[in-house]
């Protein structure tokens, strides 16, 4: 603690202990317990309140309210209650919120290789991103990406892996690929349009009508949890796997870095903390709200879950691996940050087939 702080906090619990309970001390001390309270906003890239991700959000404010015992107070806010969903980095940047939950290849347009953090098609799963993040020099990469920014990235959940999406239209094979009209995003989305469909850019909200309308064949969400709530079962014939597009997405907390460095270091700790249970718990969730929604799109709901074929899958991987390197050419940093993620996933190729073969 510096002496500065230890004087502060030494001089607040002199007047505490002064005053105990009187009245005229609760208005005449400087040291009201709620001018002591470093007060975040935290805003996301989220509806307010959305399942699993929004809410994923609200637990790591949560825990670092209940960590830090009630010195520091992070107040959530939905995609545009303070700043539109797009507008989060820059406004953890820029400092005039704190705080950032989202997710990292939403900022790819301003750093390609800022995707590697969250997900590329066929890349790692969830399991691996943690692997690769926090043990295999991940997320010391990606702290130097975001540096020049002033952020501190961390990994503050995860989906697992995500469906292939909703189909109205049955894929035999990779010409059913050609002419069709799929809302995907991102990098899944370039990998579809290379492969001879068209990528529709839809959001979350409007995906259900775009569906029941016909405007679009078929729609990439979330995973069953997620996709069940919003209903697309009753706008879609059949449900494909696997999520080739996102194999484990993680999601980020960012932390404006003066912001981080003006709390005391006990409380740094927490922050990094509260996103690694964050991180966990997002995941469990996932991982239990999936398989239980599977099963009533299944039992209750007749939904047909099919695989996609194996010549679509390798037709897709072939463009994706392309698709990936390009990301890596923008700068050197870009080029070490690939070559660190594929390294990793080279090597946990082959251990998967051995370890997951039971
Ligand atoms: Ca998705």
């Amino acid at each position: 603690m510096k002496r500065r702080d230890f004087v502060a906090a030494a001089g607040a619990a002199t007047l505490l202990t002064a005053c105990g309970e009187s009245k005229e001390c609760e208005t005449g001390s400087a040291v009201s317990t709620s001018k002591d309270v470093i007060k975040w906003s935290m805003v996301t890239t989220w509806p307010p309140g959305f399942q699993g991700l929004g809410t994923g959000a609200e637990y790591l404010a949560e825990q670092i309210n209940k960590m830090s015992g009630g010195r520091m107070q992070v107040k959530v806010y939905g995609a545009g209650e303070l700043v539109p969903a797009l507008q989060v980095f820059d406004a953890v940047s820029s400092g005039s919120v704190q705080m950032g939950h989202g997710a990292s290849y939403y900022w790819k347009g301003k750093l390609p290789a800022a995707s590697f953090f969250s997900s590329v098609p066929f890349g790692l799963n969830a399991q691996e991103m943690n692997g690769w993040l926090l043990q295999g020099g991940g997320l010391e990469l990606w702290q130097e990406l975001y540096a020049p920014y002033d952020l501190i990235p961390m990994p503050g959940g995860n989906t697992d892996i995500q469906m292939a999406g909703w189909f109205n239209k049955e894929i035999n094979s990779i010409e059913d690929i050609q002419g069709l009209k799929m809302r995907i995003p991102g990098l899944g989305g370039e990998v579809l349009k290379r492969a001879g469909g068209t990528p529709e850019l839809i959001a979350g909200g409007e995906i259900f009508s775009a569906l029941e309308m016909g405007r679009i064949d078929a729609a990439e969400f979330v995973g069953p949890y997620n996709d069940l709530a919003f209903g697309f079962y009753k706008a879609a014939k059949y449900y494909y796997y696997p999520g080739w597009q996102e194999p484990g997405t993680t999601l980020e907390a960012i932390i404006n870095k003066t912001a981080m460095q003006e709390l005391p270091e006990d409380l740094q700790a927490v922050v990094k903390a509260a996103c690694l249970s964050a991180n966990v718990m997002m995941l469990a969730e996932f991982s239990q709200k999936n398989s239980e929604a599977l099963q009533t799109l299944v039992e209750q709901h007749q939904v047909e879950v099919k695989r996609l074929p194996q010549d679509v899958l390798d037709r897709f991987e072939e463009i994706s691996e392309q698709l990936v390197v390009e990301q890596s050419q923008g700068s050197e940093l870009a080029k070490r940050i690939y070559q660190s993620y594929i390294d990793f996933k080279a090597k946990s190729v082959e251990w998967k087939k051995i370890s997951q073969s039971l």
